[in-house]
């Protein structure tokens, strides 16, 4: 059968559910040695490799979850770079491309980076895509297309990344109204300096919006090196006042790092209570903000994730942009956003809680049906390594197989 298999492998303890454990063999950094068969595109048998001194020459782990990217205008650098590599430059010359966006461009980019996406290991994307007041509604018939075309090998959830205003204006009920049907999320940013009485009033009406039409919101939020957590100060007001619920995250949320640790503590339990994710995004909040030209600023706010999930807050960790004026490297590689993250907040591979945010959170921010877990029953959707330590990982010559269902893709 072709979607049959088995492999002996070693899989990060936290990213595995073991019926028989008794004799699980674990290393110092957390891999258990397992042997993993699977029929018919499911785990069917997961147990403990007994062996003792044989140590299996792969790294077996659940394929990727993407939390947060642009797949519009990924591969935009060349034409419209930010050579800059600032926050305002980047904005500017995002509003350059929108001049020459056309479907046909944003399906191109799209294509090429869901592609991609899938030969490295990825099983499902959230990706915002930039909407403005006077632009073309057939960008969506397509882009829902296109989820459907690719639905076999990777799911695709899409945020329409909007101004506030455009949310009251009469093409944003529309498209609420279409995205009550085709499951898409609304989405804006709030990033200061901004009128607070008026950001109350649109934050309300958008947040009124979602609830009416039962849809998720997801917003760009202090992602901003100035007024730290004015952002979320002003949403958790508005949702308190309305004391309504409606599912929200907040990506970057960047700025709170600045406050003392006990304000991110207090504030990460609202957001906590209130049910609110957030998704940190470490690549594009390092390139980005507080850019000196003439020094080397270590001044770089990021979500504060260890704080967070401190307070019961479940954090993912996404990718932003690639190759685009905000972020001009990555390549939808799993491997490289863990490459550069995972030493740049000095999250310890072995550790549960950071697997989690980058496995078992997303899975949790996207609503999959499979929490990512590996286990009997599960798909056997898997990217298996050349590795046998984190440091083969994260090492340049990596070697990769993915599987989908059970079936070898690449
Ligand atoms: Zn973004």
């Amino acid at each position: 059968m072709s979607n049959s298999g088995k492999v002996e492998a070693l899989i990060p303890r936290c990213l595995c559910s073991i019926e028989n454990s008794d004799n699980l063999n674990i290393d110092y950094e957390d891999l258990c040695s397992v042997s993993i068969s699977w029929e018919n595109g499911f785990v069917s048998e997961l147990k403990p490799l007994k062996i003792k001194n044989k140590r299996p020459n792969n790294i077996l782990f659940p394929r990727f979850i993407e939390a947060h990217s642009h797949i519009d205008k990924s591969f935009t650098w060349d034409e419209f770079p930010n050579l800059r590599s600032n926050y305002d430059e980047a904005l500017s010359v995002n509003l350059q491309e929108h001049k020459t966006r056309t479907t046909k461009k944003v399906l191109e980019r799209a294509e090429k980076s869901l592609n991609l996406a899938v030969k490295n290991g990825y099983r499902a994307i959230r990706s915002h895509i930039d909407t403005y007041q006077h632009q073309g509604n057939d960008v969506w018939a397509e882009l829902f297309k296109l989820q459907k075309k690719y639905s076999s090998k990777l799911q695709l959830q899409f945020v329409a990344l909007a101004p506030l205003e455009f949310w009251q204006t009469e093409n944003g009920r529309k498209l609420a109204k279409n995205f009550s049907v085709n499951k898409g999320i609304i989405g804006g940013v709030v990033v200061p300096p901004f009128n607070k009485k008026e950001t109350i009033k649109l934050l309300s009406k958008m947040l009124l919006l979602a609830d009416k039409y039962k849809l998720e919101i997801d917003l760009h939020i202090d992602e901003s090196t100035t007024e730290p957590g004015a952002g979320l100060k002003v949403l958790l007001e508005v949702i308190d006042k309305l004391n309504i619920q409606v599912p929200i995250t907040c990506s970057h949320l960047s700025s709170i790092l600045f406050l003392q640790e006990k304000e991110i503590l207090d504030l990460g339990k609202k957001i906590a209570d209130n049910n609110i994710k957030v998704v940190a995004l470490p690549l594009t909040n390092f390139w980005l903000l507080n850019h000196k030209s003439k020094i080397t600023s270590l001044k770089r706010p990021v979500a504060p994730i260890k704080e967070l999930q401190k307070s019961l807050v479940d954090v993912s960790i996404g990718s932003d942009n690639v190759q685009d004026p905000w972020y001009p490297f990555g390549n939808f590689d799993p491997f490289y956003m863990m490459s550069c993250t995972i030493p740049m907040l000095q999250l310890n591979p072995w550790e549960r809680m950071t697997l989690s945010s980058i496995f078992l959170a997303p899975s949790r921010l996207l609503n999959l049906k499979w929490d990512g877990l590996i286990k009997k029953g599960c798909p056997a959707d898997f990217v298996i390594l050349d590795a046998q330590r984190w440091a083969d990982v994260f090492s340049s010559d990596l070697k990769r197989k993915v599987f989908i269902k059970g079936d070898l893709y690449c």
